[in-house]
């Protein structure tokens, strides 16, 4: 499968709050962190996050584009919280299929000593609402909230976000790199016909006629695939 992870803010005309810690210093630890996590079990990750912008609806686009051409089959957007609270939320498009995973990361967040503020609804996020694929953003702690700094660690919010989404989708954490010029790949939770494609360089037209497929939209995990 393809993961698409964002690091929030970090560009020219795009910073986040400001608070005991600077929101985009910790937005790109726990980001980058749990990239190379998430790139050592073998799945495909791709960084949404932009080099540059020229505005904060441009920093914004560019984060959307780059996953929606990617083939992510999540977005998941690396943030934190400021103005008064305390603890980590998860924010979704209404209706978003990412509301299970929201909850088992908050969970996972929750048993490194992170309150648990919920999964909540919000139709006006730009990168909610202009990426295709299910689509969170993780508030992981607020940087103006001292009980939340004191005892921050970057590498444990990175693996509690790690393992949430290796327990949701089914990922081995120790699964070795498979190389994208293998012919034949495994179906996991949460792939689909056209993530696969994408990876593998290929369409969804050649996967479904070198394996017999009638149906794009139904592939199962544990289903080998002939890819070449
Ligand atoms: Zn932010």
């Amino acid at each position: 499968m393809v993961i698409g992870i964002d690091i929030g803010h970090n560009v020219t005309y795009d910073t986040g709050a400001n608070g005991l810690r600077f929101e985009d210093e910790l937005n790109a630890l726990v980001g980058n962190e749990l990239i190379r996590k998430l790139s050592a079990t073998g799945v495909t990750v791709v960084n949404c996050t932009p080099s540059n912008a020229y505005s904060l609806s441009d920093s914004l686009s560019r984060r959307c584009n780059v996953a929606n051409n990617s083939g992510c089959d999540i977005f998941i957007s690396i943030h934190h919280n400021a103005g008064g609270g305390t603890g980590a939320e998860v924010l979704i498009y209404p209706g978003d299929s990412s509301y299970d995973l929201g909850n088992v990361i908050l969970n996972k967040l929750l048993g490194i000593g992170l309150r648990n503020r919920g999964v909540k609804t919000r139709n006006d996020l730009y990168v909610l609402k202009g990426t295709k694929m299910p689509a969170l953003i993780i508030e992981c702690a607020f940087v103006d909230s001292a009980n939340d700094m004191v005892s921050y660690n970057h590498i444990s919010i990175a693996n509690a976000i790690f393992e949430a989404i290796c327990n949701v989708y089914g990922i081995s954490e120790a699964m070795p790199s498979t190389p994208s010029t293998s012919n034949t790949y495994t179906v996991v939770k949460g792939d689909t016909l056209y993530g696969i494609s994408r990876r593998f360089n290929t369409t969804v037209a050649s996967i479904a006629s070198k394996n017999g497929i009638e149906d794009v939209n139904l592939i199962y995990p544990g289903q080998k695939l002939i890819i070449k």
